[in-house]
């Protein structure tokens, strides 16, 4: 190679590292200045939180402030979503961006000023309302992104979507809602989307740190129901009955071999849970049927249908043997994909969370059991789903009150850390495409 070539591409690699940190800075410099702004947006929403699929006050504030920015907006998309488009100066890659709206019916317990009152009615019962899960950070952060970014639309080499998505926490039995009800409306069409980022404040990890995982991150969930069948007797009489309590006692039992015996301990976990048994009336009657409840959870699609036909199986042949009947239902009335964080896209993005958050504040954390809708959009394009602190510094995980619960609280000074992050990614995303 002659020496005048490498020296171009010397200069030029360093013109390109250069642009990038100036663009980073920024970035920073945007973020900080909006940390205020977004303390307030976000109490606001929690001081007015809204059920799933009831988002309207929410969604209102969220389009409008979009609108306010120059940004192409759609309304009303799976009921309450609305849908921000920013196209950047120079063609590329469409890169979506992801919030949940949606509170919870929990009955707020915690002495911050902006505390909710709201009250609602929830599958027919009187119920508080909360941001128990912290959505309204999540929203209040990315509407400070598309102030940012859409003040750097000139140097943005693609398009930013920004989804703004309704009923993240499931909805009343019924109704349709939520991330699976955004694909099916055409979210990620039109500009088509090729990658998305999500990010979920938490409440047990230290303000300025992010946890991330590659590949299976957070849990693929069915629930099921069990319906055993047998005859039934006078308690007294057991010998004359097929008693479905005795078979469903076994069942159960049976059933926790799975993931003691079945599933690759060394690879992933899965958990297999009965939450509900309902049968018979009183002491001296064997009723003749026995109904279950209960949920599993896997990490990779081959666990998930092996958590099936093990279910299926040991239901089934475990009441054949009693001379009974099972019947399986899996899902019975909810289905989420496992939240699966492509691993290549999260080993080239991750270099950009460790220069926005500091290397030894990005951290590989375990899988989570529990549940996100994020993974609908995983399943149609590669995603990265990221864990922001939002425990106060020096704060204990154990005791820091868990999401979902009237105490839940978020220490607000690691908001400016989650914009940046967003803001960051999405730049980087785009330039290394270039
Ligand atoms: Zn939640
Ligand atoms: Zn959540």
């Amino acid at each position: 190679m002659k020496a005048s070539l490498i020296l171009s591409l010397c200069v030029c690699s360093l013109q390109a590292i250069a642009q990038k940190n100036a663009l980073r800075t920024q970035v920073n410099t945007k973020a900080d200045a909006l940390q205020e702004q977004v303390i307030t947006w976000r109490r606001d929403f929690h001081e007015h939180p809204e059920l799933g699929n009831h988002e309207v006050r929410t969604s209102a504030i969220i389009a409008k402030h979009l609108q306010s920015l120059g940004i192409e907006v759609t309304t009303g998309i799976a009921t309450t979503g609305v849908v921000g488009v920013l196209k950047g100066g120079h063609p590329g890659p469409v890169v979506a961006l992801r919030a949940d709206m949606d509170g919870l019916p929990v009955i707020e317990r915690t002495p911050v000023p902006f505390a909710s009152k709201v009250k609602t009615t929830y599958n027919g019962q009187e119920v508080g309302v909360m941001h128990a899960c912290g959505h309204d950070s999540h929203m209040a952060i990315l509407m400070a992104v598309a102030q940012v970014l859409s003040s750097m639309k000139a140097d943005l080499h693609g398009t930013v979507k920004f989804i703004f998505q309704p009923a993240e926490e499931g909805v009343e039995p019924g109704q349709k809602g939520g991330a699976e009800q955004m694909v099916k409306e055409g979210v990620l069409e039109n500009p088509k989307v090729d990658v998305v980022f999500g990010l979920h404040i938490n409440s047990q990890t230290e303000v300025g740190k992010i946890t991330y995982r590659p590949g299976g991150t957070m849990a693929g969930v069915n629930d099921m129901q069990i319906i055993v069948k047998g005859r039934s007797a006078h308690g007294a009489y057991p010998w004359s009955s097929v008693d479905p309590i005795v078979t469903s006692a076994q069942i159960i039992n049976n059933l926790q071999t799975i993931v003691s015996r079945n599933i690759n301990v060394t690879e992933n976990p899965a958990v297999v849970t009965i939450g509900a048994i309902k049968g018979g009336n009183r002491s001296n009657i064997i009723p003749e049927s026995v109904e279950m409840l209960g949920t599993l959870r896997s990490f990779t699609p081959a666990d998930e249908k092996m958590l099936v036909t093990r279910v299926t199986e040991i239901a089934t042949k475990t009441a054949e043997a009693q001379g009974a009947t099972a019947t399986v239902k899996i899902p019975y009335s909810n289905h989420y994909p496992v939240t699966y964080n492509d691993p290549e896209l999260t080993q080239k993005m991750l270099p950009s969370l460790q220069q926005t958050a500091g290397a030894a504040n990005v951290l590989l954390r375990p899988p989570v059991t529990g549940a996100e809708d994020f993974s609908f959009y995983q399943e149609k394009v590669p995603g990265l789903f990221i864990f922001l602190g939002g425990m106060p510094k020096g704060g204990d995980p154990l005791k820091a009150p868990s999401h979902h619960t009237p105490d839940f609280y978020i220490d607000e000074s690691g908001f400016s850390l989650g914009v940046k992050a967003l803001c960051n990614m999405t730049i980087d995303y785009m330039n290394n495409k270039r």
